[in-house]
């Protein structure tokens, strides 16, 4: 038992060693695993219900494809190149995250309704209920018909 401890922190100490100075598992990487997973199960998904050889080849290359990028991030040692990768990939992620977060507040939000400024992109917000109305835009100052 003692020896087979030794072994495994002998091991544990060689990839600590193997690692060192690699980029490792980032943020990134783990949204890529996590995507593998997700196209696996749709792999499994979708050729169950065409039983296409073709189809099924396909997501093989496709689950290639994201294993290897990873695994090219996990042992890459150009840390700067990989840690600006891993930010942009923070900021696109916070950017949807903003986006769907404030859909669903919208979505659940029943004594308001929101429209989108069609000149600015501004989303403005009015109560239900008072019929056909304008808007003006607190942005851009566009006229806005609105049906609350
Ligand atoms: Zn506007």
């Amino acid at each position: 038992m003692e020896r087979f401890q030794n072994v495994l922190q002998r091991l544990r100490l060689a990839a600590g060693r193997f690692m060192l100075g690699r980029n490792g598992m980032d943020q990134l990487n783990y949204a890529l695993l996590w995507a593998y997973l997700g196209v696996c199960v749709v792999r499994a998904i979708v050729v169950a219900l065409t039983r296409s050889l073709f189809v099924a080849r396909a997501f093989d290359v496709l689950t290639d494809v994201v294993l290897v990028i990873m695994a090219f991030r996990i042992l890459s040692r150009n840390l700067p190149k990989r840690q600006a990768e891993n930010m942009r990939f923070l900021d696109g992620w916070r950017r949807v995250r903003r986006l769907t977060d404030g859909a669903v507040r919208r979505h659940k939000d029943k004594t308001h309704k929101y429209y989108t400024c069609k000149q600015c992109g501004t989303i403005c917000r009015v109560p239900t209920g008072k019929g056909n109305i304008i808007i003006t835009c607190p942005k851009c100052g566009a006229k806005i018909q609105a049906k609350t």
